[in-house]
C-alpha cells in the first residue's frame, strides 16, 4: 500500500472564510493538491452579505478540488443538561467547544440533524449552489469528544466518521491514524506536538493526519509547512476522505 496521509483543516466558518481562503490556497500550493476543510455548517448571527461571501467561497473551493466535511454544528456547546459525566469533563476540557461530548441518543442525534440543516440550507439543494448540492463527505465533531451514540448516527447517514484515533468510512472500513493538531495546547506543548508529527510521518506505514487550525495561522505557518513537506518527502501521498 502506498504511503498516505490527510492533511485536514478545521473549524472554517462565517466568521474566519476571508481570513482562512489564503491560508488554503497557500498550503495547497505547497502539497500540489487541494485538500479537506471542515466546516462549521451554523451561520446564526452572521450579517446577510457574509453568508453570501461564505457561501461562494464554499462552493469555489469544492470547484478548485477542496472536499468539505462536516464540522458540527456551532462549534460551542449551549447547554450541558443530558450530558454524561464524562461529556462535562470533555466540555470543561474544551471551553465548551466538544458540542457533541456525551450527549444523550436523543440529543446527539438533533445536533447532527441541526449541523446537516445548516449545511444544506447552505450548500443543499435549496442552496441553488453552481454544480447542484454537495454533500459532506465526512463527519468530524468538534474537538473529536463524541457519545456512544454518534459513530452509528453518522454511520446511518453515510458518512465517514472519524474519532482521535481511527476513521471509519460509510462502507464500515476502519483505519488507526494518528493526528497532529496544535490547537487547544500549551505552547510548551506544541513542540512535543510537531515532534510527534514528524515522527509518524516520517513511519513507513499508518494513515497519519495534520489537523490545523485557524489560530495556527500566521504563527505557527513555518512549522505547518515543515510537517507537510516531511510528509511529502518522505513519499507520502495527500489523499482525501472521499479516497478511502
Ligand atoms: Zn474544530
Amino acid at each position: 500500500m502506498a504511503r498516505k496521509f490527510l492533511l485536514c483543516f478545521h473549524d472554517f466558518s462565517v466568521w474566519n472564510y476571508q481570513k482562512c481562503v489564503p491560508v488554503l490556497h497557500s498550503l495547497a500550493e505547497l502539497t500540489g493538491r487541494p485538500f479537506s476543510v471542515l466546516v462549521i455548517p451554523s451561520t446564526e448571527g452572521a450579517d446577510a452579505d457574509a453568508v453570501v461571501g461564505f457561501r461562494e467561497a464554499l462552493v469555489e473551493l469544492r470547484a478548485e478540488g477542496f472536499e468539505l466535511a462536516l464540522h458540527g454544528y456551532k462549534h460551542k456547546a449551549e447547554f450541558s443538561q443530558g450530558r454524561s459525566y464524562m461529556g462535562l469533563i470533555g466540555m470543561n476540557l474544551t471551553h465548551g467547544e466538544a458540542e457533541f461530548a456525551g450527549l444523550s441518543e436523543f440529543e446527539s442525534t438533533r445536533l447532527l440533524q441541526a449541523g446537516l440543516a445548516a449545511w444544506n440550507e447552505l450548500l443543499g439543494v435549496d442552496a441553488k449552489a453552481e454544480g447542484g448540492a454537495i454533500a459532506p463527505v465526512a463527519f468530524i465533531p468538534p474537538t473529536w469528544y463524541s457519545n456512544k451514540y454518534l459513530p452509528h448516527q453518522v454511520h446511518a447517514l453515510k458518512m465517514l466518521y472519524e474519532d482521535r484515533f481511527s476513521l471509519t468510512t460509510a462502507k464500515g472500513r476502519r483505519y488507526a491514524s494518528a493526528v497532529s493538531s496544535f490547537a487547544g495546547i500549551p505552547r510548551f506543548a506544541e513542540k512535543l506536538a510537531f515532534s510527534f508529527g514528524q515522527f509518524v510521518l516520517s513511519l513507513p506505514v499508518g494513515l497519519p493526519r495534520i489537523a490545523l487550525h485557524p489560530v495556527d495561522f500566521p504563527r505557527l505557518t513555518g512549522e505547518v509547512r515543515d510537517l507537510v513537506r516531511i510528509a511529502l518527502n518522505n513519499n507520502r501521498k495527500l489523499v482525501h476522505y472521499s479516497e478511502l
